[in-house]
């Protein structure tokens, strides 16, 4: 009998998920015996607050999510019927219910939502500082540290499954939760570990002293290689670990080693208890990767296997029409020899050079990053270097591409005006936003000719309504090769100014007239200035060229 004590305001939720109440009964009880106060009831009483407590045959809780009645009634049996002995073993109570709401995921939606599940608790694990077994029971925020008794707790009983195998570590739970020494009674880790022990027929010294009675976890760095031997590959695997703590200096584990190459993988299970330990793996094939626990049982971290110095690139502004160039160091921090396979950015205007490279034990190389910006704004590349020591090293480069800028000063009215930069936006509107006139081209034979978009080199006619300073946006000029035909052109100049005398032209002596420029009548110019536009008449058709003074860019 299942009986719910619910405030009416909550009556809704109670009635969406008590009734799942049921499925978790028949889950736990298939798992661990029946429910252990069959013959009196199981129930639900709310209260004003957060949280739950597993009182016995009646949970007082304060709402009622799936996860807190799972992890509740799970205490009926690891809780309540087997009670911890003493505070320091307060994990096997909430490491347990935290647990066994991840196998009432599995049951009840499939391993995929255990293992979203299991993902959770782990990376709360992470965070665990101390050893699950709690030494100072006088602190109650350490007896119910979240990451630590019961995220990392409920992470033991995932690896210890790993470790020892379903069979036997449902079997193991099984006997434990039924035994009459502990049924209706206290246990400590020892009893719990006693009985893995006899049903899997293995020591697990190791796995309760570096998870239960140990702190942190293992933060791992994997090399490999493959020789062929006419046959298959002998693949040499070397695993290193760090643990940042003097308890364990290292984690003895079962490691799933992970071989795959395109449409073949194999696991192979190695024992991993010593450091820089060598495995060599005979394999019909060559594998293109190797995945250390790819499933995810244990709680690890990988060390990075070499660095790159800097961490993140970042390479400030850079004008449109340039390039520049910084180069990062990578630093083989394994303990074999380093592959980069490829070196791939996302955003083309940011190249890398090489692409590849092999460093040995400690050596390191250079990789040049070039950005070339195409337009305006911020850039974020990531360059993505894959190798053959575990997950590909991401490094990100930012970088500002900014257009050069020219201000020039035009005049009320009339001007004869061109275009120092070679415009990003080619169009009128956009270059000569206040002028009051179109812009007029003059063409032998047509006169003038309206024209919407501007090209450099040509001059043209625009007026406005007041002076004004126009800020030009392109690409650097410092040299340009003008078509000009027998009789007058108008041409316009380059980014810097120019001394008319520079100006030479093909075939040479065709400049047959001074340079004129306009304002409020015609002046003769002794120098091109940038953004204005000159009259020139020359003797036959051919072309002027004009380039800046070296020097001057
Ligand atoms: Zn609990």
């Amino acid at each position: 009998e299942v009986l719910n004590y619910v405030l009416p305001e909550q009556l809704a939720s109670a009635q969406a998920n008590l009734p799942k109440t049921i499925d978790m009964l028949e889950i736990y009880s298939d798992l661990f015996g029946l429910y252990p106060f069959i013959t009196e009831k199981y129930g639900h009483s709310q209260f004003g607050w957060g949280g739950g407590m597993e009182h016995q045959t009646m949970t007082s809780l304060g709402g009622f999510s799936e996860g807190l009645v799972a992890h509740e009634l799970a205490h009926q049996w690891f809780g309540d019927m087997i009670t911890c002995r003493n505070w320091s073993n307060i994990w096997m109570n909430e490491g347990f219910a935290t647990y066994l709401t991840g196998l009432y995921y599995e049951q009840q939606y499939g391993a995929s939502s255990y293992w979203s599940y299991m993902y959770s608790q782990m990376n709360s694990a992470k965070n665990a500082n101390g050893s699950i077994y709690v030494y100072d029971t006088s602190n109650v925020g350490t007896l119910f540290n979240g990451n630590l008794v019961y995220a990392k707790g409920a992470t033991v009983l995932h690896m210890l499954r790993h470790v020892i195998g379903d069979t036997a570590f449902f079997q193991a739970m099984y006997e434990y939760a039924n035994d009459t020494l502990y049924k209706y009674g206290t246990a400590v880790t020892e009893d719990f570990q006693a009985i893995c022990e006899t049903v899997s027929g293995s020591d697990l010294d190791y796995f309760f002293d570096e998870w239960i009675y140990g702190e942190k976890y293992p933060s791992y760095i994997i090399s490999w290689e493959a020789d062929s031997t006419g046959l298959g590959y002998d693949v040499t695997i070397n695993i290193d670990q760090t643990t940042g703590t003097s308890n364990p200096t290292f984690f003895t584990m079962p490691i799933d080693l992970k071989f795959s190459s395109s449409g073949w993988d194999t696991t192979v299970t190695v024992f991993n208890n010593q450091q820089s330990q060598l495995f060599v793996i005979t394999l019909p094939q060559e594998p293109a990767t190797v995945e250390l626990d790819p499933e995810n049982w244990i709680l690890k971290s990988f060390a990075k296997a070499f660095t790159i110095t800097p961490a993140s690139v970042t390479m400030g502004t850079v004008k449109v029409g340039t390039s520049k160039t910084d180069s990062v160091t990578v630093t083989n921090q394994s303990s074999g020899t380093l592959n980069i396979t490829s070196v791939i950015s996302d955003l083309e205007p940011v190249t890398v050079t090489p692409t590849s490279g092999s460093m040995g034990v400690g050596g390191s190389m250079k990789f040049y990053i070039t950005f070339t910006p195409t337009g305006d704004g911020a850039k974020t590349a990531h360059l993505t270097f894959t190798h053959n020591l575990g997950t590909p090293e991401v490094l990100s480069v930012t970088a500002f591409g900014l257009f050069p800028r020219a201000t020039h000063k035009l005049s009320k009215n009339w001007n004869i005006a061109s275009l120092p930069l070679t415009p990003a936006d080619p169009r009128k509107t956009t270059i000569f936003t206040t002028a009051s006139s179109a812009a007029f081209a003059y063409v032998q034979g047509s006169g003038y000719v309206m024209k919407d978009t501007l090209t450099p080199g040509s001059s043209y006619w625009l007026k406005f309504p007041n002076d004004v300073n126009v800020t030009f946006v392109g690409l650097i000029r410092t040299t340009d090769t003008i078509s000009v035909q027998t009789g007058w052109n108008l041409i316009g100049s380059i980014t810097d100014p120019l001394e008319v005398g520079a100006v030479l032209s093909v075939p040479s002596g065709i400049i047959s007239s001074p340079f004129f420029n306009y304002q409020n009548g015609y002046l003769v110019a002794d120098s091109l200035k940038p953004s204005k536009g000159y009259w020139v008449n020359v003797s036959s058709n051919g072309q002027l060229i004009l380039t800046a003074p070296s020097g001057k860019k």
